[in-house]
């Protein structure tokens, strides 16, 4: 009897905490490291828009400028992911269903998700193996979720999102590898 009764708390503790921490990631490798609400748009993608492309992006900024960026309310910017140069490490700060704010474009925000890669686009050194590695994975479990061919015509560097003034990822970027890699993934 005692020790029925005793499993009543534990068991109500559990279901909460259940309740009240949903899976946070989409890519269940990555660490969730949640962008500001005023940083990107809600939404219920697939349903509401088609997601048929994956955005390249190098951020200019170190890994972990890049997250504290996407957490201030004042920047407006966002990106699904971000990989860590170092070892590929990859965080989630928008989930796929929502809107990041990465392409600067909207019909391009709508249908995409962004990943942005721990660099600079003058600087070879930061695109490493792990990071291609990691990345390929990512964008792979990405278009196999959502049905998007592997290809530079659905996996687009900013710099190629119409009217973007971004150059990243840039001419460094091993565009034949990643694709590689990603169909290999
Ligand atoms: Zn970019």
């Amino acid at each position: 009897m005692g020790a029925a009764l005793a499993t009543v708390p534990y068991a109500l503790l559990s279901g909460t905490r259940a309740a009240a921490q949903p899976r946070a990631v989409d890519h269940p490798s990555a660490e969730w490291q949640p962008a500001s609400t005023s940083n990107y748009t809600r939404s219920s993608r697939p349903t509401a828009y088609p997601v048929d492309h994956v955005v390249i992006h190098v951020t200019q900024e170190t890994y972990a400028d890049t997250l504290s960026i996407f957490r201030d309310p004042e920047r407006q910017v966002s990106a699904h992911y971000v990989v860590r140069s170092s070892d590929g490490h990859v965080a989630q700060c928008v989930r796929e269903a929502d809107i990041a704010w990465h392409a600067g474009n909207w019909d391009y925000n709508t249908r995409s998700i962004g990943i942005e890669h721990e660099g600079w686009v003058d600087r070879p050194e930061y695109f490493t193996n792990a990071m291609y590695e990691q990345s390929a994975r990512l964008t792979a479990a990405i278009c196999t979720t959502y049905g998007i061919p592997k290809d530079r015509e659905h996996i687009i560097a900013h710099h190629e999102v119409p009217g973007s003034d971004h150059t990243d990822p840039g001419p460094l970027w091993d565009w034949t590898r990643y694709i590689r890699l990603v169909n290999f993934a």
